[in-house]
């Protein structure tokens, strides 16, 4: 992609509301734009890397045998009257009417719809398990819209649920998600810590946060300094000092980002739907459910958080907008925009994702752009250029090389 075409709206200064690191890098760099509390566009450098988020996450459900769908955002409150939840959920519901005055809303989760999605269709034990997911757009009135895309009022969530015939099964297909999640926040650049939580909103049985600890994070994630527990203190009500539940050790404060909560739902939906099934034993039951969520753009901000500093971004490869950066020192120099446009076109060809800032703007103002911008590797082409030799950064590293064009594909 050439630079002068992209639409990249850097910023000098950050908004005023931005609070956190992620949340002012994040404007400045031109990977989102706010239109209201909450709500935000999601520019073409930040649409790339949510495209490559999504991406593994599809690698990674597919190879665990989930299959993708898309479940509507506009939902019809008599669905959520047979949950029970068109009472409780309460206002971070976005509620509307339709022009024949009958209630909808605006889906801020899909159990409902994915229920009515398979209860007419699995009658007997041998149409599971289910395994459905999809990437969609939620929406959730939050009393505290705030840290840019971390806590959003419409946001992008991959959510998934399995349908099993017994308890068993959810037990195995709870522990493939929890290892393709694991996997999912790692290619992305994350370490994330498992901690059980409270069921909460949604029901059932049993839960689990995938949280990345971070100081700007809402959660508070109580866990032991000797063995590998770990819960949200909303759940364990533990206190720094206190005696680990598991072996007594000794208990520690961290704050954490959600990115991923898994729960085992159980029959909440099953019983209160009437989505049942015939067993193999030949009596009637509730389909088994679990339901597992991911949030996409607060794990893009959870991400920058991670990987940026006050003027730089280095993104984690897998989702980095570009794999390589060209920047001509001037472009107006023949051997210089040629010597580009070649390295630009070869690397494109051997299916690199390249980026060439052809724009006529000074050096120094290219390569604070391309700080923000954040690819990891950078070819700088100056006066050397009619030696053959361009300038390699791998800004995972310090310093930078002078290489011959020819050795280029042995660096990236
Ligand atoms: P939180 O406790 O942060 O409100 P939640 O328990 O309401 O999260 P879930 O309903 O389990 O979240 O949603 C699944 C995932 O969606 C969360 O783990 C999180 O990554 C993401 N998510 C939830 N609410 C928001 C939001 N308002 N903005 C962005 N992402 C969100
Ligand atoms: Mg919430």
């Amino acid at each position: 992609m050439k630079q002068s075409l992209l639409f990249v709206p850097t910023l000098k200064d950050a908004p005023k509301d931005a609070e956190v690191k992620s949340h002012k890098i994040m404007s400045r760099a031109g990977l989102i734009k706010q239109v209201a509390a909450g709500i935000y566009t999601y520019l073409p450098l930040g649409y790339r890397v949510i495209r490559n988020i999504e991406k593994i996450i599809r690698e990674e459900l597919d190879k665990i045998g989930a299959s993708e769908m898309l479940m509507p955002a506009l939902q019809p409150s008599n669905l959520w009257e047979e949950s029970g939840r068109w009472e409780q959920y309460g206002p971070e519901l976005m509620r509307l009417k339709d022009r024949k005055d009958r209630d909808f809303c605006l889906g801020p989760t899909h159990e409902e719809i994915v229920t009515q999605s398979v209860r007419d269709y699995v009658n007997s034990y041998k149409k599971l398990p289910l395994v459905l997911y999809q990437i969609q757009t939620k929406f959730r009135d939050e009393m505290r819209p705030r840290f840019g895309l971390m806590r959003g009022r419409e946001f992008i969530m991959k959510d998934a649920y399995t349908f099993t015939e017994s308890y068993e099964d959810l037990d195995i297909w709870y522990k493939k998600f929890t290892d393709a999640y694991i996997k999912i926040f790692q290619r992305c650049g994350l370490d994330t810590k498992i901690v059980s939580s409270d069921v909460g909103q949604i029901g059932g049985d049993e839960a689990d946060e995938f949280m990345v600890m971070s100081e700007v994070g809402e959660d508070t994630i109580t866990y032991c300094r000797s063995c590998s527990y770990a819960a949200n203190q909303e759940h364990s009500g533990l206190e720094v000092g206190d005696a680990c539940p598991e072996c007594g050790g000794t208990i520690a404060i961290a704050k954490g980002i959600e990115v991923g909560n898994i729960f085992k739902l159980g029959t909440k939906y099953s019983e209160s739907m009437n989505a049942n099934f015939v067993t193999k034993e030949g009596t009637q039951a509730p389909i088994i459910m679990g339901c597992y969520g991911l949030g996409i753009s607060r794990t893009l901000m959870a991400s920058v958080e991670q990987h940026s500093k006050d003027d730089s971004i280095l993104w984690p490869k897998e989702i980095a907008p570009f794999d390589v950066h060209i920047i001509p020192i001037n472009i107006k120099d023949d051997i210089q925009r040629e010597t580009s446009l070649k390295i630009y076109t070869d690397l494109s060809s051997k299916g690199y994702e390249v980026l060439l800032d052809d724009r006529e703007e000074r050096a120094g103002s290219k390569f604070k752009d391309a700080d923000l911008i954040g690819i990891q590797y950078r070819i700088i082409v100056g006066k050397d250029a009619k030696d053959a030799k361009i300038e390699f950064v791998d800004r995972s590293k310090e310093g930078k090389e002078v290489i011959e064009i020819e050795n280029l594909a042995k660096y990236i």
